[in-house]
């Protein structure tokens, strides 16, 4: 599953897709009964292995009408009774082998007594009919007065525990099964299910019933309804169809977007030797979708909001491919060869995580995946909460098991074994693996063993360290040269807490020397907590890479020289290694050198990913001369992903009329969508003079998809202009773009803060219909600082039957609204992000305004998506 949160300013995903785990905010799915999904697999007394689901529909009271018959194969000796999970559901009737039988409801189960005690191997049909008016698993998108026009839709989420919601099933991942879904919906509208399309079939009063086949077996979280007023568009991959849908009126969004997924099918069958192994490829683009994607058996589930406008699109890099090859290569990782228990998510989600950067390697330059490898491991590194957790573990009460070392470091380990395994090695291993686990259920041993099966390469010790054990290495490097012996003296340090999980790591890594004479690579071993290693050099060295490229998950400070940075900024083959340099370089205040410096590689550096690091970095350092080489550069970057970071750069440099003058002309006429939003932004985060007539005109204007509108909305509020306040209520209120209603409503947050009527306003939202405007109006009224929300925040977290999942958040705000940070009082509202802008220096402020910004982000990119969610804010300190 693909998890919403945001992404990070820094790197280049794409804006729906929400993989960006790293020191952000993430939106976990996982169920919230009393926290935490279950660890372990459970025990099993039967196997589920075939189950008939036939779903009606009631809309205009969101009921599911069910009917479902089981057929099970008793597991052990002595089974008295059938346990199925079922939560909401009002159980009508069950029927075992064709005899009515008795039941009993409890709050989370159906329990089915047998006649008589079963032996194992003995088979059970067993029919249950029921209805439920689904709180989670099953959602209901349906137009209202303020949007009548919205294109009606009900699908499912199941991950990780959520199938038991609108199905009595066994609702864990340790159990297989094949399914038939028969669907009966109005006459007009498109159903997608697991497998193959049977039938479609009059069911008179205006209804078809619609069936489809899965046989292959799968569990019970992959099981998939989306039904509703759809546009489709079909492809195929080797005779296998590949189909799209999008909300009715959108399906000419879906080729720009989604038509590169053919490539992908055949690209990751050739890679893992493994061919794609469903009957169909679907994928639904679905309103308010409570995920990023989910990657239900042969029919994926991705947000409508992947589907951008023809004329965005082509703003973002990779498009939407990281999310669709994400939920692509789950149909092997995780849906073909599935975690057993949620403690080993990773299996799922670290490889799926992966096969986006195989897919990003094979289409796009190669500067792409080695710049994404970059930032995502400073990600990790920024969310420290992460550090101390191991990968595979089983202890997630707090803190769900989707979290960015599933993920990001998941995905990042793979990447180091392949490394050290070598391409051929690495893939024999994984076929092996898929090949030995195909239709089963593994832990993380089962891929240690097919990888030593497979390659005859022990791993233990690498598993050890990255996947039982916790952290990475942060290292501390320095050299010298003795001139006498001709020798570099290169000490590496670990400084790593060691504690807990986390110990001294163990690292195969690449050395590379340059001299006047030339580059020499060599190979270490870092095992040590301190060690120096001793390499030839036939002079001083100009320049020494640990780690060149960038190939192992750390952090690392090298003591190194100005000179040698520029050199290595100039010089180094590897995007990773000019990326460091000008990480150091950036802290260089006050210097003419590192200014041209940064400003060369701003220019001409062939990665675009270094060209806009070098932006942020003369923006951190700040100064005429910097904001001099950023205006020059937007006569001549082109790409819009450059342009926007350029452009973001200048919004640090405040009083300078210049750059005002500049950003006022990007913000109405650049070529880039992307550059004129984020010069919207920065001059509302510089206060500009006149800013506020751009910003008017800008959220009048047209724009596609309101992209504009929407980003002048938001700047109104770093603007803390008062003017802004009837233009903001205007475009906060029902019947607006929901989008746009967002935006004001963040942006409100930040003005008149002594005004109560705002906030009463803003509370007014709180009981919406569409859940992102509530998401959007609870964190407003917690930036807002106006304690008078307490009550109407506290009646939504009593009385709102979304609440349990929704509450943590909920929570959050009324403790930020009683407990005004000190000294702060009712100004605590945006503190934060006013200190960010008054200082213009230096990392720390920057990770400040960035949390805020990726506040505000993740409010854009709520749009459309969540019902009800779990909601966990990072700690307050990064
Ligand atoms: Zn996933």
């Amino acid at each position: 599953m693909t998890i919403l949160g945001f992404n990070v300013p820094g790197s280049e995903r794409s804006r729906a897709i929400i993989l960006a785990f790293a020191g952000l905010l993430v939106i976990s799915l996982s169920a919230s009964r009393s926290g935490a999904d279950e660890p372990y697999a459970r025990s099993r007394d039967y196997d589920l292995q075939h189950s008939k689901i036939a779903l009606r529909f009631d809309l205009e009271h969101k009921k599911v009408f069910g009917d479902v018959v089981h057929s099970v194969s008793i597991l052990k000796d002595g089974t008295a009774k059938l346990a199925f999970d079922s939560v909401g559901l009002t159980i009508q009737s069950v029927v075992v082998n064709k005899a009515a039988a008795k039941f009993e409801s409890t709050a989370d189960k159906l329990i089915v007594p047998l006649p008589t005690a079963a032996k194992a191997g003995e088979k059970f049909d067993v029919q249950i009919r029921y209805e439920g008016k689904p709180t989670k698993g099953l959602y209901f998108i349906l137009p209202d007065k303020d949007y009548p026009d919205r294109p009606k839709q009900i699908w499912t989420q199941g991950e990780s525990e959520d199938t038991r919601y609108y199905l009595p099933t066994y609702d864990y991942p340790n159990d297989r099964l094949t399914t038939e879904t028969i669907l009966t919906v109005p006459a007009s509208w498109i159903t997608v299910g697991n497998g193959k399309l049977v039938s479609v079939n009059d069911a008179g009063n205006g209804l078809k019933t619609w069936t489809w086949k899965e046989s292959v077996p799968s569990s019970t979280y992959l099981i998939t309804v989306v039904a509703g007023e759809f546009d489709e568009a079909k492809e195929s991959w080797r005779a296998i169809p590949v189909t799209y849908y999008a909300p009715k009126g959108r399906g000419d969004r879906l080729p720009i977007n989604y038509g590169r997924t053919p490539a992908m099918i055949e690209l990751f069958s050739r890679k893992l030797g493994v061919d794609y192994p469903w009957e169909k490829y679907a994928q639904s683009m679905v309103d308010d979708f409570v995920a990023g994607g989910m990657e239900n058996s042969s029919a994926t589930t991705n947000t409508s909001s992947s589907l951008q406008h023809p004329k965005l699109a082509p703003e973002f890099p990779t498009g939407e491919d990281d999310l669709i090859s994400h939920e692509l290569g789950h149909q092997w990782f995780g849906d073909l060869v599935t975690c057993k228990d949620w403690g080993d998510i990773w299996l799922n989600e670290g490889f799926a995580t992966f096969m986006e950067t195989v897919w990003t390697e094979a289409h796009f330059p190669k500067e792409q995946s080695e710049y994404e490898r970059w930032t995502n491991a400073r990600d990790w590194f920024s969310e420290t909460s992460l550090f101390a957790k191991p990968i595979v573990r089983h202890d997630f009460d707090d803190s769900s098991e989707f979290d960015g070392n599933a993920y990001g470091k998941g995905g990042w380990v793979l990447y180091m074994l392949r490394h050290q395994l070598g391409e051929e090695s690495f893939y024999r291993g994984l076929k092996h693996y898929l090949e030995a686990n195909r239709g089963k259920n593994v832990v993380t041993a089962d891929l240690i063993k097919a990888i030593e099966e497979g390659t005859h390469t022990d791993v233990d010790e690498f598993f050890n360290q990255w996947i039982y054990g916790a952290g990475a290495p942060k290292l501390d490097l320095s050299y010298t040269y003795d001139d006498a012996k001709h020798q570099v003296g290169l000490t590496v340090k670990q400084t790593q807490k060691r504690e807990g999980h986390v110990g001294l790591f163990h690292i195969p890594t690449e050395v590379e020397i340059t001299t006047a004479t030339g580059a020499r690579i060599y190979l270490v071993k870092v095992a040590k907590e301190t060690e120096t290693f001793p390499f030839p050099a036939d002079s001083a060295p100009l320049m020494v890479l640990f780690d060149k490229g960038g190939n192992v998950l750390k952090s690392s400070e090298f003591h190194k020289d100005k000179k040698e940075w520029l050199y290595q900024l100039k010089n180094a083959a590897e995007i990773s290694d000019r990326a460091d340099a000008i990480l150091a370089l950036g802290k260089v205040k006050n210097d003419e050198e590192v200014v041209a410096a940064l400003a060369g590689a701003l220019r001409d550096d062939k990665a675009w990913g270094i060209r806009a690091e070098a932006s942020e970095a003369l923006g951190r350092i700040g100064g005429a001369s910097a904001s001099k080489k950023l205006l020059e550069a937007l006569e001549t970057a082109k790409e819009p992903w450059v342009r926007n970071r350029v452009v973001t750069a200048l919004g640090n440099f405040k009083d300078d009329a210049g750059v005002a003058i500049k950003l006022n002309s990007v913000a109405r006429e650049d070529s880039s969508y992307r550059a004129r939003a984020a010069a919207l932004q920065a001059l509302g985060k510089l206060k500009a003079p006149d800013a506020l007539t751009t910003l008017k005109e800008a959220a009048s204007g047209d724009s596609p998809d309101g992209f504009l509108r929407n980003a002048a909305l938001r700047a109104m509020g770093s603007l803390g202009d008062n003017k802004a306040v009837p233009l903001l209520l205007e475009w906060s209120a029902a019947g607006k773009p929901i989008e746009s209603r967002q935006a004001a409503i963040a942006s409100l947050a930040r003005l008149q803060k002594d005004n109560t009527e705002i906030t009463k306003q803003i509370a007014s939202y709180l009981t919406e219909a569409h859940f992102p405007v509530r998401l959007s109006a609870v964190l407003a009224l917690g930036s807002r600082g106006d304690a008078s929300a307490v009550p109407a925040l506290e009646t939504l977290l009593k009385s709102d039957e979304l609440s349990i999942t929704f509450a943590p958040l909920i929570k959050e705000q009324i403790e930020r609204l009683k407990k005004p940070k000190s000294g702060k009082s009712s100004e605590s509202a945006d503190d934060d992000e006013e200190a960010g802008e008054k200082e213009n220096s230096g990392e720390g402020d920057r990770g400040v305004t960035q949390r805020l910004d990726k506040l505000e982000q993740l409010i854009r990119e709520m749009n459309e998506r969540l019902k009800t969610i779990e909601t966990r804010l990072p700690p307050p300190k990064k």
